[in-house]
């Protein structure tokens, strides 16, 4: 008889969203006149930059030919994109063979597909709250998860517990959705900690690009012993506004292995037999991504997001509010005034302010009473939240 995965039914349904969608419209419904300010979802809302749209319209071109024509690509990404990212992370003095690096259309899919190359017994360590796809992808493959608590007494950033035994280590710097950022000291503690589990850790730089800080590790590699416990996992969705575009990369060191086999081995087995690659086109523009100009372009657009984070944590400062992030991160994690819940700060800031965000509960236990701004919006509708949020009387 056939019978479904029935890990699936163990999934939680996730209504944080279509709650927040239903809310909103309803408050729109009826209040036609007020222009709602948009500070909830973590999707860019700026353009690619010209550099990587010459790189899409040489790929398209290139597509048009006889002579230039591509068909099928390694499955690895192209030869030409993969020799960027290794320059790319010499910057970090991370030097990678090309053969380590692994061309993806996105983090989140291979945040999932990496599970592939694991064992269904082995046991899971995700911090709470968290991303949410690194919860569901386990349960539908019915792994066990221990949550770690990221709390105010830590700083929203967990460190390891000797106590726990874990043999997949989620760690997310800069983190969504708390905007907490591990130092080098902090990660030295969790690659210590995967040795001595014999345990691998998935590190999702997704928001490296947003670090501004020298002293702050971009890369898990830059932590010594690293490639023998960690693969990591990029994407150029926040660095480069390729939400809708699709790319990012996977690093998969020689260096790491799991009962004598070299995981890299395993990934590439599972790559060349499960995808074909990324579009050349979308390579071509990824490279341009990491031209000099792509680079400055890119930063120029970081920028503009990172200011949006100053002016909502000048003013949260100024309305007496705490908060976290917002420094190499887009996103600013508040503590909700006067200890309301996430959802009732949520229905105040919608109602008095006409400001969506996302109520911190929806990340798990230990975002309740927090609440997630997300500065990727345009400039002039944060300042026209910062005004209203300062007309707001919390106290
Ligand atoms: C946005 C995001 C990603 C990127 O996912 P893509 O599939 O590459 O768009 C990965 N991890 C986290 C935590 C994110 O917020």
């Amino acid at each position: 008889m056939l019978k479904i995965n029935k890990n699936f039914l163990e999934l939680e349904d996730s209504y944080l969203f279509s709650n927040i969608a239903q809310k909103v419209n309803k408050f729109k419904e009826d209040n036609p006149d007020k222009k709602v300010i948009s500070l909830g979802i973590g999707d860019v809302v700026l353009p690619l930059s010209a550099p990587v749209i010459a790189g899409l319209e040489s790929g398209v071109k290139d597509m048009a030919s006889i002579e230039t024509f591509k068909g099928y690509g390694p499955e690895q990404g192209y030869a030409f994109l993969r020799e960027v990212l290794q320059d790319y992370y010499k910057e970090f003095s991370v030097d990678l063979d090309v053969n380590e690096i692994f061309v993806s259309d996105g983090a989140k899919s291979d945040l999932g597909n990496i599970l592939d190359i694991f064992a269904q017994d082995n046991v899971v360590l995700i911090p709470d709250p968290v991303y949410p796809a690194y919860v569901d992808t386990n349960v539908m493959g019915g792994r066990k998860i221990i949550y770690m608590d990221s709390n105010i007494d830590n700083n929203f950033l967990a460190l390891p517990d000797y106590n726990v035994k874990a043999d997949l280590i989620y760690i997310c710097s800069p983190n969504n959705p708390t905007g907490a950022v591990y130092n080098r000291d902090q990660l030295t503690k969790w690659v210590e900690y995967a040795k001595e589990m014999n345990a691998v850790i998935l590190f999702d730089a997704a928001y490296e690009s947003f670090i501004g800080n020298d002293e702050i590790p971009h890369s898990i590699y830059e932590i010594p012993g690293a490639k023998e416990c960690a693969i990591e996992i990029c994407s150029l969705s926040k660095t480069a506004g390729f939400t809708g575009l699709r790319c990012g990369y996977t690093i998969v060191p020689m260096d790491l292995r799991c009962e004598d086999v070299q995981l890299n081995k395993l990934w590439l087995r599972r790559q060349t037999t499960k995808f074909n690659g990324v579009p050349y086109v979308v390579q071509k523009a990824a490279a341009g991504v990491f031209t000099k100009e792509g680079r400055a372009k890119c930063k120029e657009v970081i920028d503009i997001y990172k200011n949006n984070a100053n002016i909502l944590g000048e003013t949260l400062k100024e309305l007496g509010i705490t908060y976290i992030g917002g420094e190499n991160s887009p996103y600013i994690w508040l503590k909700c005034p006067n200890n309301m819940s996430s959802w009732d700060f949520f229905d105040l800031l919608l109602e008095k302010a006409n400001i969506v965000g996302t109520p911190g509960v929806g990340f798990g236990k230990n975002g309740e009473g927090y609440f997630r701004l997300s500065c990727f919006a345009l400039k002039e509708n944060v300042i026209e939240a910062a005004e209203r949020l300062k007309k707001l009387k919390f106290n």
